[in-house]
């Protein structure tokens, strides 16, 4: 589409044995980047796709029960990593942000939500219902850190109801035209969070950011699964075995289409302007 652009960036990561990333790894101990995506569109302006970490999750997670993230998960962000510096730097302000889809509510992919005023939040019902009003150890059971959301975030959700969609991928199921324009398909990746939404960007080629569907560029070519030990954050085995088959089936089908991973070091490093 004339005039659409994505740009990959990505604030601060965590690290993680590659063994849990994807069955057979070394246990070495990898990066997870926390990329999220920048989308030009011609007439909506500045569209984000999730927004990474920011040095709130420091200040969150400092006290009981939120600190076993911190400990489960050794964060490192710094702050001119942070989403809204790097907007800064390129000459835009937050306010000017009208669009982010959040894909899930996992802290390291709704850090930045706070620093946008005038964004409208873009999610799947499933996905904010799942974690809605969940505090303390039955929000951290689902990887979430309620003081991340801004206090007005549900009067300023557009959900996305799948039901209702009019299209349909053989490989990705029912799809939502979020402009009604073709410029960006919002599809359904159930299983590393309850209705996890990935989108694909119609550039040229096409971008398909599919966030924690897929950890590495392994797990979607090879159809490699993580260890099986990552089930205990995971909301349902089956469902993202089923999200993982359906982006390996469209790459198998659209080989030249650009996939992102959001966590994905190789990814970043080739994809990232
Ligand atoms: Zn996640």
């Amino acid at each position: 589409m004339k005039g659409l652009s994505v740009q990959i960036k990505s604030a601060g990561y965590c690290t993680a044995s590659e063994s849990h990333a994807i069955s057979g790894g070394s246990r070495k101990s990898i990066k997870f980047y926390a990329s999220y995506a920048i989308i030009h569109h011609p007439k909506h302006g500045l569209v984000l796709f999730d927004t990474g970490y920011t040095r709130r999750f420091y200040n969150e997670t400092k006290n009981w029960p939120y600190k076993i993230y911190a400990l489960a998960t050794k964060v490192y962000v710094g702050e001119e990593e942070e989403l809204i510096n790097v907007l800064k730097e390129e000459g835009i302000d937050a306010p000017e942000v009208k669009f982010i889809i959040v894909s899930h509510f996992h802290a390291d992919h709704i850090g930045g939500l706070r620093d946008f005023p005038n964004a409208t939040f873009i999610c799947c019902k499933d996905a904010f219902e799942d974690v809605k009003g969940k505090k303390g150890i039955s929000a951290l059971r689902k990887g979430f850190i309620p003081n991340l959301l801004p206090s007005d975030f549900e009067s300023r959700c557009r959900f996305i109801a799948f039901a209702n969609a009019e299209i349909n991928d053989n490989h990705l199921g029912p799809l939502i035209d979020l402009f009604e324009d073709g410029s960006i398909l919002l599809c359904r990746l159930d299983g590393h969070a309850k209705g996890q939404m990935g989108a694909m960007i119609n550039t040229e080629p096409k971008t398909f950011l599919v966030a924690d569907g897929a950890w590495l560029k392994a797990n979607y070519t090879e159809l490699r699964f993580p260890n099986p030990i990552v089930k205990l954050f995971f909301d349902s085995w089956s469902d993202y075995k089923n999200s993982l088959k359906g982006i390996h089936d469209y790459h198998k089908a659209n080989p030249e289409t650009i996939i992102m991973p959001c966590h994905c070091e190789e990814s970043l490093m080739k994809y990232r302007s």
